[in-house]
């Protein structure tokens, strides 16, 4: 990272986890030694919110993994961000390729549910990334420009906004990306929203990587230029390797 961004660090827990389980974690990151220049942000299933917000450290921020996209009333199984933002979330997670891909989000009802969420005060983390079909055929740039265009066209601002570039073949299979592929994604989100939105927008909205990152490749990924953080899937339901991830701030 060679930006002047603070370091962004999201521990993704996804459909994980028991009441004994995330204990367990929540201790473990309650004694974990951070790196007091990254925010680091955990997203436990709805469920276990309360419990990690009562239990886990204040230097740790807590999000929710996906908002309802207007105001609470009549929709079934859903979550308002009024709700959210009463049990203490500060941020949500949008756009995740399972939501698009297994659920069938599509980029216009992401880009609503990133609008409201955000003038609501939540901070949206807005994930994008082409699946493996896609990279092999030449369009990646393609696919996450269209991501992105959809937020910009949904919100207002981005000072609340951090961009979680996941390639889709990346995400739970252990491939993660090079530091290389990584970084020349990064360059070209940034060049876009340089391009699409203004040169300030570019500078300071944090882009972080997620896709198989682990305490053993973070390093590398952190050294490059535009990558301002990660958003991590399995290795973040194990405290002390999320820490290490944390502390690979370069
Ligand atoms: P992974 O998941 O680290 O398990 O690949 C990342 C994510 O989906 O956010």
């Amino acid at each position: 990272m060679a930006s002047s961004n603070k370091f962004f660090v999201g521990g993704n827990w996804k459909c994980n986890g028991t009441k004994e389980s995330i204990t367990k974690l929540v201790s473990d990151l309650n004694d974990a030694k951070l790196e007091a220049d990254v925010d680091v942000v955990v997203a436990p299933p709805f469920v276990y919110i309360d419990q990690v917000k009562n239990s886990l450290t204040d230097r740790i921020e807590i999000a929710a993994q996906n908002s309802w996209v207007g105001k609470g009333g009549a929709f079934t199984g859903e979550i308002s961000v009024e709700q959210l933002k009463d049990i203490g979330c500060k941020w949500v997670v949008l756009g995740h390729s399972e939501r698009r891909h297994v659920i069938g989000e599509d980029d216009q009802f992401i880009g609503k549910k990133a609008a409201y969420a955000l003038s609501e005060g939540l901070g949206v983390i807005a994930c994008i990334g082409e699946q493996l079909q896609e990279r092999e055929a030449g369009k990646t740039f393609d696919v996450c420009f269209q991501q992105l265009k959809a937020y910009a066209d949904a919100i207002p601002s981005w000072d609340n906004v951090v961009i979680a570039y996941e390639p889709v073949w990346a995400i739970g299979t252990g491939k993660v990306a090079t530091p290389e592929q990584a970084q020349e994604v990064h360059a070209a989100l940034r060049d876009w929203l340089k391009n699409n939105v203004s040169a300030d927008v570019a500078t300071k909205t944090r882009i972080i990587y997620g896709g198989s990152v682990n305490g053993s490749n973070c390093a590398e990924l952190a050294k490059q230029e535009d990558i301002d953080g990660f958003l991590v899937g399995g290795a973040s339901l194990k405290g002390p390797e999320f820490a290490t991830i944390v502390n690979s701030v370069t």
